[in-house]
């Protein structure tokens, strides 16, 4: 597909709080950013190698402009790991975000990392910061930290009004994951 070129700088977009629709809210963004051929990474920061309706598209759409991992997946799920898989991820962040190709890069989850200090705020800061000039980065998770918010031109919070699962409904496939 033709990638249309004709834009400026680059934005940060956060999407935090507490109510669903963050990590959605970046696939939907993503589709948007495939339709006009721009390449597209996505790195889901938490979630281990969880088996999910979108991991299972994205394997079958084979889509050559969208990178999609599960970062750090590959180590053993345990609590006290959280942090290596978290700075596993993060190193791959990096070299996206000095990747000229990449148009969109999402970083689902990326919130929760640094609110828990798996990671370390500054360096993603500078990362995130130096990163290159057109290149969008969209941030998602509850728990955004303050000074992420400050260098981010575009914050939305969602906020929940009303949850099934507080009426004991667990997650539902196909809605949830
Ligand atoms: P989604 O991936 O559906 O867009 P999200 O990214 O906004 O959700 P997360 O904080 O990443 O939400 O939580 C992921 C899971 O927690 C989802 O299954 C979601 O339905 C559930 N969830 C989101 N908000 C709430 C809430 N207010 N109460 C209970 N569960 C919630
Ligand atoms: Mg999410």
């Amino acid at each position: 597909m033709q990638k249309e070129e004709n834009r400026n700088a680059g934005i940060l977009l956060n999407i935090t709080g507490n109510g669903k629709g963050k990590t959605t809210s970046a696939f939907g963004i993503t589709i948007r950013a495939l339709g006009w051929g721009w390449k597209v990474g996505f790195l889901q920061f938490v979630k281990g190698s969880f088996e999910t309706g979108e991991k299972r598209f994205f394997a079958s759409l084979n889509h050559p402009s969208l990178l999609f991992e599960q970062v750090g997946a590959g180590l053993s799920w345990h609590p006290g790991n959280h942090k290596a898989m978290a700075e596993a991820g993060w190193k791959r962040a990096e070299a996206l975000l000095q990747d000229d190709q990449m148009d969109l890069l999402v970083l689902d989850e990326l919130n929760i990392a640094l609110h828990y200090q798996w990671l370390d705020l500054d360096r993603v800061l500078e990362a995130l910061k130096n990163r290159k000039t057109r290149q969008h980065v969209v941030v998602t998770g509850r728990y955004a930290p303050e000074k992420l918010l400050e260098v981010s031109d575009l914050v939305s919070e969602v906020h929940s009004l009303k949850h099934p699962y507080e009426k004991g409904i667990p997650a539902i496939r196909g809605i949830d994951f």
